[in-house]
This record gives structure tokens, sequence and C-alpha cells, in this order.
């Protein structure tokens, strides 16, 4: 398969064709169809249910929940929800993609393998190309940080334009999982080769108490790494010693693709998830001097990362 190539910034990317998969949703645990369609220019990413046509937008300020996952929704219709929308968007996102309808007919994205690695397949699998319309960047002129009770945080600060770069730390405590750190400077080529393929991952307690309230219906060992005190439980055992840490930064990538433009900036986190994701781009957006568009008028910005081939 072709390298991902750079492409001058400020032209926006689209899927070349459609292209569709069946999966079931990890938490409702129904089979569901997604497709992933191109979208108009300056269209942004949408989500589309066709059991209920209902269209959202890909946007932090429709994010609805964020205990299991980043679940987006529209204002005062209940049954007008996505879940499970992170590691689609990370693909998107990594790939270059500025404008698509993911189309579903279910109310949560597929889990797929608990990785994006197979939306990234099929964005590759359908190609990409290039459409009419301005891209536009959000560029991080200072540093906004969020935190939570349990000594979680996470940040973006200024960083080198026009990169997005990534840094994680993790604490689990006498699990498999134990303290990871991960960071990198993220690109289409280094979301593929270093994040795509990281899985899901829970604690086996977790996984009886969502099974009881209803939850993690389609989950298992084939599309999740389930951690059982220092015992991985999945007998393929781990892609890599730091699978979890960088899962938990694929989620970051996703979940700040909501932005609805790339990010020129630097985000760190420490114990941080979609809760504090999301809270980070509320925060960013609530202070109008902490960020800035950035396009094809900045001098310096002679590439944009991440584009796809
Ligand atoms: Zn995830």
């Amino acid at each position: 398969m072709d390298g991902f190539a750079q492409l001058p910034l400020g032209r926006r990317r689209r899927l070349a064709a459609s292209i569709s998969c069946r999966g079931v949703g990890l938490h409702s645990g129904a089979s569901i169809t997604l497709t992933l369609r191109p979208g108009q220019p300056g269209q942004g990413i949408v989500f589309h249910r066709t059991d209920i046509d209902v269209t959202i937008p890909a946007r932090h300020d429709h994010v609805v929940d964020t205990r299991l996952c980043t679940a987006l929704g529209l204002p005062d219709q209940k049954e007008a929800r996505v879940g499970t929308v992170e590691h689609v968007m990370a693909a998107l996102a990594a790939a270059g993609i500025d404008d698509a309808v993911v189309e579903l007919d279910g109310p949560e994205v597929p889990i797929l393998d608990g990785s994006a690695e197979p939306f990234l397949f099929l964005i590759q699998c359908a190609g990409t190309t290039e459409q009419p319309g301005t891209l536009r960047a959000i560029e991080v002129l200072k540093t906004v940080r969020v935190q939570d009770a349990q000594g979680g945080w996470a940040e973006l600060e200024p960083g080198e334009e026009p990169f997005f770069d990534a840094a994680l730390s993790i604490e689990f405590a006498g699990t498999a999982i134990g303290t990871q750190r991960f960071s990198l400077r993220v690109t289409a080529d280094s979301f593929r080769e270093e994040l795509a393929n990281a899985r899901t991952f829970t604690l086996a307690e977790e996984v009886n108490h969502l099974r009881s309230l209803g939850l993690a219906q389609g989950g298992g060992l084939h599309n999740a790494v389930v951690v059982d005190g220092p015992l991985v439980l999945n007998p393929g055992g781990l892609r890599r010693p730091d699978e979890f840490v960088r899962h938990k930064l694929l989620d970051v990538v996703g979940d700040l693709a909501l932005a609805g433009h790339p990010i020129h900036g630097r985000f760190t986190g420490h114990r941080s998830g979609h809760a504090l994701n999301n809270q980070l781009l509320r925060a960013l957006f609530a202070d109008r001097s902490a960020w800035r568009f950035a396009g094809a008028a900045i001098p310096a910005a002679e590439t944009r990362v991440p584009v796809a081939a």
C-alpha cells in the first residue's frame, strides 16, 4: 500500500468513493452497517442515522455523553444519538478527510476489532481526493487546561506550527497496565504506524458491572483487551507492550477531531479520557484569545499534516 503523501495546506479532502462494513456495536450488541460517504465541500464530518433519519455534526458541542465512549447527539432529541464515534473520527482525521458522511443504521459505530485500523483500511480502499473549499486549522495561541476530581488533567498549548504533538500518561496501579507514557507528533504516517491498531481495553471487573447495566453487550476478547489484575485475558496477548496508552492517544486524536478542524498545537494529558478531552475543547473555544484560524495565508505553513494518499 502506498505511503501517505503530504499536500499543500488549504486543500480540503474527501473520500473518492463510498465504502461500507458491518459489525457489532460494543454497547448495544446490535449488528450495524456503517457506510463512509464523500461529503460536500465545507460540510465537515457528519453522522447520519438512516434508521431514524437524523444527522448529527461531529462537533465538540454535540457531545452528550463521555462515560464509556464519546457519544454525539442533538439537543432535546433523546433518541438522536450516535455512540462510540472516537475511533472512526481518529481514522478520518489522521487520513486528512475534512468532509464526510458517516452513515449508520443503528445507535453506535461498530467496534470492529476495537482499534482504528479497520476504519483506516476502509478509507484507504475508498481512496481520497481533493475538493473545493478552504481548509482552516485551529492554531492554539495560549495554554488551556482542564482537570478532574480524580487527579486527571489535560492541556493544549501552542506548538510548532503546523504540527499536532501529543503526550499522554496513564496509571492503573496493580494491573497489567501499570504506568505507561507515550508521546508522538501525529501525522498520517505516525498515526498509522504507532496508534491505529491499538485496541480499546477494559478491566474484567468493569465488564461484569457494565453487563449488569445492559452495556458492553457486544464486547468480547475479539474486540477489546480485557485486563484482570496482572493478567491480560486475551489469548493472543497484546499487540504491543504499551498498547493501552497508545489506544488512549488514539482516543485523543478522535476526540480532538471534534474541533471540526485540524488542531495545530501540543496536547498533554495525564489520566485523561473522553470527558477531559471534550472539556478541553469546550475550554479552548470558550476563550476566543486562546486560538485562531490558521490557513494557507500563514507563510510558514507549507505542508499540512496529516493527509492521506
Ligand atoms: Zn477508544
